[in-house]
């Protein structure tokens, strides 16, 4: 490790939902935070939030899973902040259906922005982090991982970011560069608010239901995966690598 590694992390997905809330807590930490997503209005109000609060921040939109908008937003980040040694992986989507029904946009589309688009923002970032000898790259799985009904394409993409993290976390460990998997049970955002609406259920029937199959009785939010997120990038986690992370208000694996 250098003296001071550069405390400047990019979190993915960071317009709405969990990628928010952990660009903001990673901004509470003392980390300067490059917001990236498909959305401009979102990150650019993020990005506005924190440097109210007093933080540095700045964003860039991208589609994850176009390499050439990868290479130029992880630049923009690099010239504003810094160079990032912190990556959250976040950014994602679904597109449900059974498996006889779903088309191959369907699952050429998930495919491509979680495990694509993971693949391409890691690589472009890893050269920062080796070069300062210290890293942190937390990607989100699921417990849709563990199989999902409807879910063929998108539990096949959050399986395949725990081999790419448990491979990430094998290659770059001599570089001081840790790599983990936060798997989350159902968190309430507006991914889970769009399965409410798919299934015909109002979000609070949904939720409800959702929680009375939950040990601790309550569904997920996106404090629970930032909190989690916080301490994976921190110092004293330093020796926790390769590792995949159930935070589903119960055991799930
Ligand atoms: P969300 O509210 O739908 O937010 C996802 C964000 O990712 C959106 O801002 C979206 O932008 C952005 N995004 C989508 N495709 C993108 C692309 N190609 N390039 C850049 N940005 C893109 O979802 P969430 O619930 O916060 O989920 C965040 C992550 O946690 C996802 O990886 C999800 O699979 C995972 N997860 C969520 C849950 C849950 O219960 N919510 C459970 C397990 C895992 P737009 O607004 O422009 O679409």
């Amino acid at each position: 490790m250098t003296e001071s590694p550069s405390r400047v992390a990019i979190v993915t997905g960071a317009g709405r939902g969990i990628g928010s809330a952990v660009a903001k807590k990673l901004a509470a930490d003392g980390f300067a935070v490059g917001l990236l997503d498909l959305d401009e209005a979102g990150v650019k109000q993020g990005a506005e939030d924190i440097q109210a609060a007093g933080g540095r921040a700045a964003a860039a939109t991208l589609d994850v899973s176009d390499a050439e908008q990868v290479e130029a937003a992880v630049t923009k980040i690099a010239e504003e902040l810094g160079a990032p040694t912190v990556l959250i992986n976040n950014a994602g989507i679904t597109r449900d259906a059974m498996l006889f029904k779903m088309t191959d946009l369907e699952w050429d589309s998930v495919i491509n922005v979680h495990l694509r688009g993971s693949f391409l923002m890691t690589r472009a970032v890893q050269k920062y982090m080796t070069a300062e000898k210290w890293g942190r790259i937390v990607n989100l799985s699921s417990t849709s991982a563990l199989g999902n009904r409807g879910q063929v394409n998108y539990s096949a993409a959050k399986a395949g970011l725990q081999g790419f993290t448990k491979t990430l976390a094998i290659e770059l460990g001599k570089f001081g560069v840790t790599a983990n998997a936060i798997a989350p049970g159902f968190i309430a955002t507006d991914m889970t608010a769009a399965t409410a609406e798919r299934v015909g259920m109002t979000f609070e029937d949904f939720k409800a239901a959702a929680a009375s199959q939950i040990p601790v009785q309550r569904v997920g939010t996106p404090d629970d995966i930032a909190n989690l997120a916080s301490f994976l990038v921190s110092e004293g986690a330093g020796f926790i690598s390769g590792q995949v992370i159930y935070v589903a208000g119960g055991p799930k694996d």
